[in-house]
């Protein structure tokens, strides 16, 4: 995400409020997760420091329309929606004023996402749901260690397409091998076309990653983890984006997928390198100074350990970072070719002062051109669609 200046621009802001319980993690799980039943969580003294953090940094706030909130996690839809709503009433109070396009999105989990708990979220100000359905076959979800089964999925869509809420996004992952066998590309596209018939609006399909500090990574680690094959998992990305988008969803970033006017405001956000202000355990904020240049920061990860600082006033950073203009246009490429419309180079690299088209990023840019991945209309550079699963790497050649 993306945040606020330090100078004072008028410049729409995002912010990120991150909740860090989940009720179990998960096995592929590497985000700042804490595990605890619902019933054990202090919901309201994690408002509070919520609360207490915003009070110290809504400068970053001030001047600048909101644009977007996102409550990510862990999983947001355990929080009381009350206390979910006294967050976010006290961020739009500090903004002072509002994008006329304000998005307010919150992360959920079927299992904790009922038509009661869905309504009074959006009740309490959220408008775009996000649902970690993950997939719609009862053995992947087990291998995943998710807690809801196919029909557990299948009602919490439908609780929260009938919530009232503006929009809402289903997670889908394929490339999984369970003990059974590897999903093929035909059954990761049946099952991209049973979630996009359920009617969301928006769908993020992203192929399984295997981190090291996770369950996942452990068990691949000691060779007891069944794989899917890299050329599997790039034909059923192509399988993926085929179903989806002949189902009306479309392609505009390598993992996201949404019908026309409904993509995530706050996730183009950051891939349109805008600021974003980060609060919560384990949150990163990012906030631009008028000079070209950005402080990146990251929050303490441990929850009881965040609470107790935020609420005594004192520092629970433990990640600051200066980010010059040059290290800035980087990520604008790194984020903006992962966009179908990609990202204009040159207005970004006047924006951040710097040289556009340095002899080597010349050079790798020709070479891209002349194979085929990247296409040039003045200054706008795109990752074509055949190309698309590449698109890190190919950003990576021209830093
Ligand atoms: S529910 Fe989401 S955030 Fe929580 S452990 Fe599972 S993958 Fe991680």
């Amino acid at each position: 995400m993306k945040a606020a200046t330090d100078g004072g621009t008028a410049a729409p802001l995002g912010v990120y409020v991150h909740f860090p319980y989940c009720e179990r993690v998960c096995p592929y799980c590497d985000f700042v997760v804490a595990g605890r039943a619902r019933a054990r969580i202090d919901h309201r003294g994690y408002a509070d420091a919520v609360l207490a953090e915003l009070a110290r940094r809504g400068q970053a706030l001030a001047g600048r329309p909101l644009a977007s909130v996102y409550f990510g996690g862990g999983t947001p839809s355990l929080w009381e929606p009350r206390e979910v709503g006294r967050v976010l009433e006290a961020i739009v109070r500090r903004a002072g004023s509002t994008s006329d396009l304000l998005e307010v999105t919150l992360e959920a989990n079927p299992s904790s996402l009922d038509l009661a708990t869905a309504r009074a979220l959006v009740a309490a100000g959220v408008d775009r749901l996000s649902l970690g359905v993950q997939s719609l076959d009862a053995g992947r979800l087990a291998f995943l260690g998710r807690d809801h089964d196919p029909a557990g999925a299948r009602a919490a869509v439908e609780a929260a397409l009938r919530s009232g809420a503006r929009s809402v996004n289903v997670d889908l992952i394929f490339g999984v091998a369970t003990a059974d066998g590897v999903e093929t590309p035909d059954e990761a596209a049946r099952e991209a076309r049973g979630l996009a018939a359920l009617g969301p609006e928006h769908v993020s399909a992203y192929a399984l990653t295997i981190e090291e500090r996770t369950l996942f990574g452990k068990r691949a680690r000691a060779g007891s983890l069944p794989l899917a094959p890299e050329e599997h998992v790039a034909e059923s990305f192509v399988a993926v984006a085929e179903a989806l988008e002949a189902q009306g969803l479309g392609h505009y970033e390598v993992s996201n997928y949404a019908r026309p006017g409904r993509e995530s405001r706050h996730n183009l956000g950051y891939w349109h390198g805008g600021d974003y202000l980060g609060l919560g355990c384990g949150a990163v904020g990012a906030l631009a100074r008028p000079d070209g240049s950005a402080r990146r920061y990251k929050n303490e990860t441990r929850a009881a350990a965040y609470v107790r600082a935020a609420l005594a006033g004192e520092p629970h950073e433990t990640e600051s970072e200066e980010l010059g203009p040059e290290t800035r246009l980087r990520e604008r490429i790194l984020l903006g070719l992962r966009l179908e419309e990609g990202l204009d180079l040159e207005a970004a690299a006047h924006a951040l002062g710097v040289e556009p088209w340095p002899p080597a990023r010349r050079r790798a840019a020709a070479e891209l051109e002349a194979t085929g991945r990247l296409t040039r209309e003045g200054g706008r550079l795109r990752v074509p669609r055949a190309a698309r699963l590449y698109t890190d790497g190919i950003a990576a050649a021209l830093f």
